[in-house]
């Protein structure tokens, strides 16, 4: 039974839709932003568009002239490509590093298929290819002018993935932040870090946090899940926690532990924070931190 309210209000104009990643609630959310014109900020996997059209017709949406997804990883760009298809008025922007997959989305999808395995990869589903003329890159400090009030304005977040762009709401103190702050899920409310592989680079994480700090925010719309208030303490909190893992990491590599052993131990730490058996994190969870963990090992060997 899904709670009925799925599309939940941020403020006037401006909704989460629970995209419902592989029939999972409160794991991957989009954000409809509905000015004169009307974006999305992150779209979920391309298993997700027939929901994410679900909550625009119960909202009574109709168009969609901007679709911004925060950086090219399939939870976040999955149906960026189908969306695109569908809404031909639908302008595309990104980082510059990643128009070119949207483009031809192979390299994400062999990428995705590396980390996750083919079967997942299918459960997530195959991003559609978007035309060359229908995708633009988006500067750092750009601004894009829904009407009504709402201003959005790009700001670069390399970090997590090279290709990453937050987008702060001028002068309603919000931030869709994408994978720039860790994951907190409702169902095991202990924040991780989102770090994985081939480019997680934890300088610019930690810079990308400064940066995000310097805006002026209340409130952070995340992908992973929901709005959080307090933004400066939840911006903080993620940079001590991106050390504590790295501290840990370092230590326990040191002392020999493999891969799999540190997943281990790490999600140990989580079950602990949230209370629960290391055997009650979910499944999406487990993955999730094999890939993180995965992402800063390979982080720091390139750094050695
Ligand atoms: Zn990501």
């Amino acid at each position: 039974v899904w709670p009925a309210l799925q599309a939940d209000k941020i403020i006037d104009h401006v909704y989460l839709i629970d995209t419902r990643a592989l029939g999972l609630s409160r794991t991957v959310a989009a954000y409809l932003l509905v000015g004169d014109e009307v974006a999305l900020i992150d779209m979920g996997y391309r298993s997700s568009v027939r929901t994410i059209r679900q909550r625009m017709n119960e909202l009574g949406i109709r168009r969609l002239d901007y679709l911004l997804p925060t950086h090219v990883h399939l939870d976040h760009c999955g149906s960026c490509g189908t969306l695109a298809t569908e809404f031909i008025q639908a302008r595309v922007l990104a980082h510059p590093t990643a128009v070119k997959h949207l483009i031809d989305p192979s390299r994400l999808i062999a990428g995705a298929t590396e980390i996750f395995g083919q079967e997942l990869v299918n459960r997530y589903g195959l991003p559609d290819p978007i035309a060359p003329n229908r995708v633009a890159s988006i500067p750092a400090g750009q601004t894009i002018n829904l009407g009504r009030g709402l201003v959005l304005k790009a700001v670069w977040t390399p970090g997590h993935a090279p290709h990453q762009v937050s987008y702060e709401l001028e002068g309603k103190g919000i931030l869709f932040t994408g994978d720039a702050v860790g994951v907190t899920f409702p169902d095991v409310p202990v924040l991780i870090p989102t770090t994985p592989p081939p480019s997680f680079d934890l300088g610019l994480a930690v810079d990308s946090l400064k940066l995000l700090n310097a805006c002026d925010v209340k409130q952070l719309c995340t992908p992973h899940f929901g709005a959080l208030t307090n933004a400066k303490d939840e911006l903080a909190k993620n940079i001590n926690k991106l050390m504590e893992w790295r501290n840990k990491i370092v230590e326990l590599r040191s002392a020999g532990y493999s891969v799999d052993s540190l997943v281990g131990s790490l999600i140990d730490d989580v079950a602990r924070q949230a209370g629960v058996r290391a055997s009650e994190i979910p499944d999406y969870l487990q993955v999730l931190m094999r890939v993180n963990v995965l992402g800063f090992v390979q982080y720091l060997d390139r750094k050695s």
